[in-house]
């Protein structure tokens, strides 16, 4: 399927880079997309015509913005299948979870556009006599917009839809690796009557678009989310000028199971946690934590589950795991096989290219037994199906490993007693706590992010997502007859 290139300006417009030649991860011998890149002079372009667009698009009523936010959840509704489809040929996770990836994302433009009516600040007393006092929310600008490729859909419909109902303008560099999943986003909210100039796409290079769109001093509010060496510097390059800049990135997410956690059950949000979407989540299962009365037992399930798994194309209904991504991510999950391997951990499952799964870049489910707070693969994102499996005798001890580390994104405990439950939401240092299920997922409504050097700046999704995107400004109405003016504050 070729692609139109990128978006400015409400045209489609044909870079003027290099051609970039994405395959299928599940079938190297299928072309995806075949797309000539922008360069740096497209970028000013597009950002040249969000700054044109902005002062229009801010003065649109935001109930009227949260409109067509609405069309475009009906016009999404009819593509779910599409999308998906082209989703899995991109990004290879299978079909079942592209079809979850798609709906979710299409909950977040809904909630969007809801929140055109509840865009508001507060009404406070003043100290002062006859005096209103409130705030207001404005948008802040024109938005950079720059997203990772394991969520081509969802994760630019979070971002993008309450950039929009907040009356912000918009410049999106979706990843280079999954352009098209992101430009139906772009169809769908033409289609839907957005004016031109308000969202523009431009899809090449990180280094080259992605730093110019940081960099450059129309685009007053960031959002990031992909890799911490990516998001750190950007989150300093953002800070240079001052933007308003939020960066969501890498996870090493624990899922502790207790003594008397459901095994069955706990396996199977392992299974889901840790091999879903082949491990490609920021909020990944990566590390297992399991008591010490409960690990062999629990090990013989988990690995007799894992062995199980049917990997594929996931088109094929009857496929479990996908491939990954790409050869740069193959090989930076042989490069931590290898790591594990030498510093002398145990492999109890996988290790290998599953190469009769498909002429792609399939990895068979891995895990590693016996890892400790000392080793890379207890520290470090991985970001592919490899998991590691520590051991604990008490909670403290459980708590102390899950929190060990620097990342903060999500974690997840399986037990019956409701006051280690409890305990866990309280003591555990992430962004996020599941109890008695995995350690992936999140809600249009609720916000998503992560603490420690996972996530900087204000949390996406929900209310809180919309008004990063906002700037308050305090209003003083003095209506008094006489003029008077409290000199207390
Ligand atoms: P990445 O390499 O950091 O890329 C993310 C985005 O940044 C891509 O669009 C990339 O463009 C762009 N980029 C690259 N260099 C840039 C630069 N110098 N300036 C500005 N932008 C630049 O990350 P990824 O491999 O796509 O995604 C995987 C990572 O994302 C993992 O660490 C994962 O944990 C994280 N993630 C976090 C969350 C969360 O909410 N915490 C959610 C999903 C993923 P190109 O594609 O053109 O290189």
């Amino acid at each position: 399927m070729p692609h139109q290139g990128s978006y400015i300006n409400g045209k489609w417009i044909t870079g003027s880079g290099k051609v970039q030649r994405n395959v299928n991860p599940a079938d190297l011998s299928e072309v995806v997309a075949e797309f000539p890149t922008a360069q740096i002079a497209e970028a000013l372009a597009a950002i040249a015509a969000a700054e044109a667009a902005w002062p229009m698009w801010k003065a649109v009523p935001a109930p009227e913005r949260g409109r067509i936010l609405a069309r475009a959840v009906a016009i999404a509704r009819t593509r779910i299948d599409e999308i998906a489809t082209l989703l899995t040929r991109e990004e290879g996770k299978i079909l079942a979870e592209a079809k979850g990836e798609v709906i979710k994302g299409i909950n977040c433009l809904d909630f969007c556009g809801g929140q055109g009516y509840r865009l508001g600040g507060k009404v406070l007393p003043s100290e002062a006599v006859d005096t209103a006092a409130y705030t207001i929310r404005q948008p802040i600008g024109v938005a950079g917009i720059i997203t990772p490729w394991n969520f081509p859909w969802s994760n630019p419909c979070w971002k993008i839809a309450p950039a929009l109902v907040a009356g912000c303008s918009v410049v999106f560099k979706p990843a280079s690796a999954t352009p098209l999943t992101a430009s139906c986003l772009i169809e769908i909210l033409e289609e839907a009557g957005l004016p031109a100039g308000v969202l523009n796409m431009v899809v090449g290079s990180g280094a080259e678009i992605g730093d110019t769109i940081v960099n450059h001093p129309a685009t007053k509010v960031l959002s990031f989310t992909g890799s911490n060496p990516v998001g750190s510097r950007l989150y300093e390059n953002g800070a240079k000028k001052l933007a308003k800049v939020t960066c969501e990135m890498g996870g090493k997410n624990a899922l502790i199971v207790m003594d008397d956690a459901d095994l069955e059950r706990a396996v199977q949000g392992v299974i889901g946690g840790g091999f879903g979407s082949s491990g490609q989540r920021c909020t990944a299962t990566s590390r297992v934590l399991v008591h010490t009365d409960v690990k062999a037992r629990f090990l013989e399930l988990l690995v007799a589950a894992t062995t199980a798994l049917k990997l594929g194309n996931g088109l094929d209904p009857t496929t479990q795991m996908g491939p990954v991504v790409d050869q740069d991510q193959l090989n930076t999950d042989l490069s931590y096989i290898e790591i594990a391997k030498n510093e002398g951990l145990k492999l109890i499952a996988g290790g290998s290219l599953a190469t009769s799964a498909g002429n792609g870049y399939f990895l068979e489910p891995t895990i590693f037994d016996g890892v400790n707070p000392s080793h890379r693969l207890f520290q470090e994102e991985v970001f592919g199906p490899v998991l590691a499996v520590s051991e604990f005798s008490t909670y403290e001890e459980a708590i102390e490993l899950a929190n060990g580390v620097a990342f903060g994104l999500s974690s997840s405990i399986y037990t019956k007693g409701l006051v280690t439950a409890q305990r866990f939401t309280q003591d555990t240092h992430s962004g996020m706590a599941h109890v008695n299920e995995p350690s992936i997922g999140g809600e249009a409504q609720l916000p998503f992010g992560g603490v420690g050097i996972t996530g900087v700046g204000d949390r996406e999704m929900g209310e809180d997502g919309v008004n990063f995107y906002t700037q308050i400004k305090t209003i003083f109405i003095n209506y008094s007859l006489s003029g008077e003016r409290s000199m207390f504050r």
